[in-house]
């Protein structure tokens, strides 16, 4: 089976899955087609379809960093990659909640919105940020793994990975042990990606079948705003980017990333989407793997551009809802706060409505207001993950090219 034809079937099985779950939305879930098919064939296949995936992730985050670390063989090299990455990290999510802002002012879709539905939502607090920084730095590395607290896992196979540099031939050794497990684990990823249109069709179908369609009336405008700031950042910004800072071809890229992205929409999950990501990056992009395994699953965990666009349009329209206006001090407040969340944002499903509550507190908005778009939310977690993801992937292009690690040829190779 050639590569190609799996992204096809991937996407003929999520594309299956919407039409299927959107027909027997229609029908109406209950009796036998609840209990044998949408909580019992598709809940299963999809369940065990996502544990694969998230076995992996922790193996192949530990395993594939401290590879791409000892690879790079330079500290200095290190350091600067970190700081370029986490540069473009913040900057292309400060791009995004900016043009997400913009674009709730110009169309206002909370103006005149009916405030009567029942809004209700339990406020997360938020942990100072000292603990976050605190938190970061793994105190049992067993524990970190265990957790799957990913920031201290990759602090941890950093670390490993320069110990592996320094150690010289006991570090020579380790390193081989790591480089096979490595090649073991990306064969387990090709096997997963083989079921994938399975799972990816139990998944999307599950989730279509159970949409409520009556929250989407009276949230179409917010829905549509923030689909379609997703959207033009997801294609136009990144394609933008990509094309000045690598002059890299757009579409090449795009059509790349497709296959990771079939897999963020079904699972809603930056985090459970690594493995995939990691092979697209490395494997279609061309990315070496000292640069790959550092930026995908460190831009799983803080990059989430798609969220603090979600998080950008939902502020405004909240404040237009309860006729609040929102000065300039505050949306810079909105931009510098929903940046941090997406930083504090795991990358599974839905936390980012949680982290929204820490925005809207931030600029003295009601946090039980998140409870009137929660109706819409699960639609748009699928969609902004996909585009948390592919910001991902572009930033890892951007600092591989900019290193001289990006096979141009792989990259340009078509499937
Ligand atoms: N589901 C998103 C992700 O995994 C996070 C969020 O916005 O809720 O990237």
């Amino acid at each position: 089976m050639t590569k190609g034809s799996l992204t096809v079937r991937i996407l003929i099985g999520m594309a299956l899955g919407a039409v299927v779950g959107l027909i027997l939305n229609g029908i109406g879930i209950e009796g036998l087609i609840e209990d044998y098919l949408v909580e019992g064939l598709f809940h299963v296949l999809g369940q065990v379809f996502l544990a694969f995936l998230q076995l992996l992730v922790v193996p192949l985050v530990l395993v594939s960093l401290v590879c791409g670390t000892a690879a790079l063989g330079d500290l200095a090299k290190l350091g600067r990659i970190g700081v370029k990455t986490v540069g473009f990290y913040l900057f292309t999510t400060a791009a995004a909640i900016t043009l997400a802002l913009v674009a709730a002012l110009v169309v206002r879709p909370g103006v005149g919105f009916d405030l009567e539905m029942d809004a209700t939502f339990e406020a997360a607090v938020a942990p100072p940020l000292s603990e976050v920084i605190i938190g970061i730095f793994p105190t049992n590395p067993f524990q970190s793994m265990a957790e799957g607290n990913m920031l201290q896992v990759i602090v941890f196979a950093v670390l490993f990975g320069i110990a592996v540099i320094l150690a010289g031939r006991p570090g020579e050794r380790v390193l081989a042990v790591f480089q096979d497990l490595n090649e073991i684990i990306m064969k387990l990823v090709g096997l997963v990606m083989q079921v994938a249109p399975f799972g990816v069709f139990a998944l999307v179908a599950r989730t279509f079948s159970m949409l409520g369609f009556e929250a989407f009336e009276n949230l179409l405008w917010y829905f549509f705003l923030v689909l379609a700031v997703l959207i033009v950042h997801g294609s136009v910004v990144y394609s933008l980017l990509l094309r000045v800072f690598t002059g890299l071809n757009p579409i090449t890229f795009l059509r790349n990333i497709r296959t990771a992205q079939a897999f963020a929409f079904s699972t809603a999950s930056s985090n459970a989407t690594i493995p995939i990501t990691l092979n697209v990056v490395e494997n279609k992009m061309g990315v070496h793997k000292s640069i790959g395994s550092f930026t995908v699953p460190l831009g799983a965990t803080i990059n989430m551009d798609g969220t603090a666009i979600m998080q950008g349009v939902a502020t405004v329209f909240i404040a237009q809802a309860y006729g609040i206006d929102l000065g300039v001090t505050q949306l810079l407040m909105v931009i510098l706060t929903a940046t941090l969340a997406s930083i504090g944002t795991a990358g599974v499903p839905g936390v980012g409505l949680i982290m929204l509550a820490m925005v809207l507190n931030q600029v003295g908005l009601p946090v039980e207001a998140i409870g009137m778009i929660l109706g819409v939310d699960r639609l748009l977690d699928m969609v902004r993950t996909a585009v948390n993801i592919t910001g991902d992937a572009t930033v890892s292009c951007i600092v591989g090219k900019g290193e001289g690690q990006l096979d141009e040829e792989v990259f340009n190779t078509r499937e």
